[in-house]
């Protein structure tokens, strides 16, 4: 461009915006552009208009001194200055309202040469705009400083390097007594993952791995020891910001403090386990509240209570299904004879003695209890007379070759079993028992010794011969 005709340069320096002047050694305006010429006529009536021929030290002054505008009178020293050769050239930003609107307007003085002579180039521009954006932003970033504030968690501006740009109050309070620690040396915050209780690396932490690596975390669990030795857990998050080219440029961290929400957290699992124990040990205790009233103390089987809460409901599921169902009565012969020549405690081990060796002979759905006393009960489902006879017959040639042996000498101790078999008309478990027991009876009369199956004609012959002995 500079090697155009002047023509050309002239074309030019009327499409700026800026409104151009020059001026000779003394100050005295010598040429102006057009946008100079237009807002010289435009505010010609409010003395702002500076033409041709007229010095222009002397319009800054008028303005400097009408105006007391303090801009006016920088402009003026700045532009004496250049005059006078001491400064070559002079930048200042000043505002210049007119009567309906805020401007603002920067005016640049540069010293130069013409064909030997010494001028000076004096350019206005309107930053208006620009000045107006700025403030815009300003006043955004004010709101948006309040708003950091107000927020309750942490928020950290990082630059690339791990600088922070930006930090909130809620985030200087958590991290409250330590001092900003480089990402090289996060290490030094002393901090432990909180599922797994190890210490967090210097690059393991969130915000290094965000700026390093550009990786993203939400809301992981730390614990954190404060430079003053207090314990703090926090949520860390670490997002990371990226340049429009897709390098990393920083990250923005996250901090939430939930030490008081963990402790309460904390107490409350503390109580819930404490109760689930007590609920554990009330359970246990039930339990064996409730197997003691089930068992007999000296044998460990079921009592005679529990015995019919179990043959009730065997006997319903035999019903139902038609299937056959045995009840035997077990009684040891001359039992008290023991007691008497033994002693209680021998009697007491000859019960236990016949509670071990029945059990081999019995399958897991039979159940076997202590009736009272020296009597004993099975009940066996899915069983009928005849088998059941079979079952007893080897119980009872167990038994009676057995001896227990005291200090007294030994003991002989034989059983005699009554046999009943569930029938169709029998409506409850207790008929069958009392079947059984009948054919027990029959069995003593018989001699003892033995295990008889019900019949009614037994039945009522060995109560005769009950009554007449
Ligand atoms: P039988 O052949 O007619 O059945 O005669 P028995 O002596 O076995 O029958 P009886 O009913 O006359 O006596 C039963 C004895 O069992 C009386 C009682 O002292 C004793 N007895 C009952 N319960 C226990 C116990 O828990 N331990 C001991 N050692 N003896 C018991
Ligand atoms: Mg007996
Ligand atoms: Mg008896």
């Amino acid at each position: 461009m500079r090697s155009q005709p002047p023509e050309f340069a002239n074309v030019v320096l009327d499409s700026l915006t800026a409104h151009i002047a020059v001026l000779d050694a003394e100050g005295v305006i010598i040429d102006v552009n057009e946008p100079w010429r237009r807002f010289a006529e435009q505010n010609q009536g409010e003395g702002r208009g500076a033409y041709v021929g007229q010095n222009y030290l002397g319009v800054c002054e008028r303005a400097a001194r009408c105006g007391g505008e303090e801009t006016a009178r920088d402009l003026l020293e700045g532009l004496r200055a250049v005059l006078r050769g001491e400064r070559d050239s002079y930048l200042v930003e000043y505002p210049c309202n007119s009567p309906d609107e805020e401007r603002w307007y920067i005016a640049r003085v540069t010293r130069c040469q013409q064909r030997g002579e010494s001028r000076v180039v004096v350019a206005h521009e309107d930053i208006t705009a620009r000045k107006k954006a700025e403030a815009a932003l300003s006043r955004t970033e004010q709101a948006l400083r309040k708003i950091l504030d107000a927020l309750p968690v942490g928020v950290w501006l990082m630059d690339r390097s791990g600088q922070i740009v930006q930090g909130n109050a809620a985030g200087q309070k958590i991290w409250a007594g330590a001092r900003y620690v480089p990402p090289e040396q996060f290490g030094e915050y002393r901090g432990w993952w909180l599922d797994s209780g190890k210490p967090i690396a210097a690059d393991e932490w969130a915000a290094s791995r965000a700026i390093q690596r550009g990786e993203t975390s939400i809301d992981e669990e730390i614990a954190i020891e404060c430079f003053d030795g207090s314990r703090k857990i926090i949520l860390n998050s670490a997002i990371p910001l990226h340049e429009d080219d897709g390098r990393l440029s920083g990250a923005i961290i996250v901090n939430q403090d939930i030490s008081a929400r963990h402790q309460a957290d904390e107490e409350l699992r503390r109580a819930k386990l404490d109760l689930e124990l007590a609920n554990r040990n009330l359970q246990l205790a039930l339990s064996r509240e409730q197997d003691a009233a089930r068992t007999d103390e000296l044998t460990g089987l079921c009592n005679r209570r529990h015995f019919f809460d179990l043959a009730n409901q065997l006997f319903e599921v035999a019903r139902r299904y038609r299937q056959p169902l045995s009840a035997v009565m077990l009684d040891l012969d001359h039992f008290k004879r023991i007691n008497d020549r033994f002693g209680h405690q021998t009697g007491d081990e000859v019960l236990r003695l016949l509670t071990r060796m029945v059990a081999p002979h019995l399958r897991a759905a039979d159940v076997f209890a202590r009736y009272g006393g020296e009597e004993f009960v099975l009940l066996l489902p899915d069983t009928d007379a005849q088998y059941a006879r079979g079952l007893v017959e080897r119980i009872r040639l167990a038994v009676a070759g057995q001896r227990l042996e005291t200090g007294r000498g030994a003991v002989a101790i034989t059983l005699s079993a009554g046999i009943a078999a569930m029938s169709e008309d029998d409506e409850r478990i207790d008929l069958v028992i009392r079947r059984a027991d009948q054919a027990l009876y029959a069995a003593k009369a018989a001699g003892r010794n033995c295990a008889l199956i019900f019949s009614p004609a037994a039945a009522s012959s060995a109560a005769q011969n009950t009554l007449a002995t």
